[in-house]
């Protein structure tokens, strides 16, 4: 695909994903419907992708919008433009951290890149600016939403950054992860707190799961229906194996086929990311940070 084509996925009767494909890695958003009624997980990043996701669902007949942001990062709100009469739900922190950031989101906050080693609350490498809608339903831990007969269970948790949401169908057992959850591997972002996003996703695993819809992952897995649970197997191991290795002489080097399990397909253009996920760890962890949190844990 070509970057900007967009392909659009039927996982079952009532779930579309709608993927459009970018330079390093594709913009996805996750939509269920029912009758003239729909959820909206995510909006892509900018306002013309968002329209182009809710136009073909207005196609469909769809009167009834609520959109799920699964958390601030600008590659799932830049589309909240077009839902700003919707309801719009998300996290308390994810409202906070675009309150925050608005002035940068809206300006495009090009070197303000946040994968720095002190990075939990700063922009996430905004590559595009537009107007910021707010989320106006918040919860801090837990909401649940029905789409007629179908349950859907929102609840914070810490992996990727900390306003996080997902989204479990809990009859279905199907998995809505936001970013919690990236194939071929994530891309981590707030490097200091990579243990608790491993101790989450452990938490994560342990849910009843037949089906996982990422946002970014490999175009013909949701021909497939997604991703089952080895996914999060392969999130695990990944960023695992990257914490245990941080102080090995050649760290730096280690392939992306190193670090991924047979749960997922490499994607030439994530051997960058992969290769910037090593930077970071290395250059947060080698100063003992490992050391000093343990011992952290052990003074508290
Ligand atoms: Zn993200």
């Amino acid at each position: 695909m070509k970057v900007g084509e967009m392909a659009v996925k039927r996982i079952n009767d009532w779930i579309y994903f709608f993927y459009i494909e970018a330079a390093d890695f594709n913009y996805g958003s996750v939509v269920l419907h029912k009758g003239k009624k729909a959820i909206v997980f995510d909006t892509m990043e900018c306002v013309g992708n968002g329209k182009r996701v809710k136009d073909y669902m207005i196609d469909l007949g769809i009167v009834d919008f609520t959109v799920v942001n699964t958390h601030w990062h600008f590659d799932h709100i830049g589309g909240n433009f077009f839902y700003q009469d919707d309801n719009i739900i998300a996290t308390s922190e994810c409202r906070r951290r675009l309150e925050q950031n608005k002035k940068l989101i809206e300006t495009g906050g090009k070197g303000e890149i946040g994968r720095s080693p002190s990075d939990v609350d700063t922009i996430a490498f905004i590559e595009t600016s537009f107007p910021v809608v707010y989320p106006n339903i918040t919860f801090n831990s837990r909401l649940e939403l029905y789409l007629e007969d179908i349950k859907i269970e929102l609840f914070n948790i810490h992996i990727h950054t900390r306003d996080c949401l997902v989204g479990y169908l809990p009859q279905e057992k199907i998995l809505i992860p936001g970013d919690t959850l990236e194939a071929p591997l994530p891309l981590i972002i707030e490097v200091g707190n990579i243990p608790v996003h491993i101790k989450n996703l452990k938490k994560l695993n342990e849910l009843d799961i037949k089906m996982i819809i990422p946002p970014h992952g490999n175009l013909e897995r949701y021909d497939q229906g997604g991703y089952d649970k080895s996914f999060i197997g392969n999130t695990i191991y990944y960023l695992t194996k990257i914490l245990s290795r941080a102080n090995k002489p050649n760290f730096l080097e280690g392939s992306l086929e190193e670090y991924i399990t047979q749960a997922v397909e490499p994607r030439e253009s994530y051997r960058g990311i992969h290769q910037d996920n090593l930077a970071i760890v290395q250059q947060y962890y080698s100063n003992n940070n490992l050391y000093c949190s343990k011992k952290k844990q052990r003074s508290y």
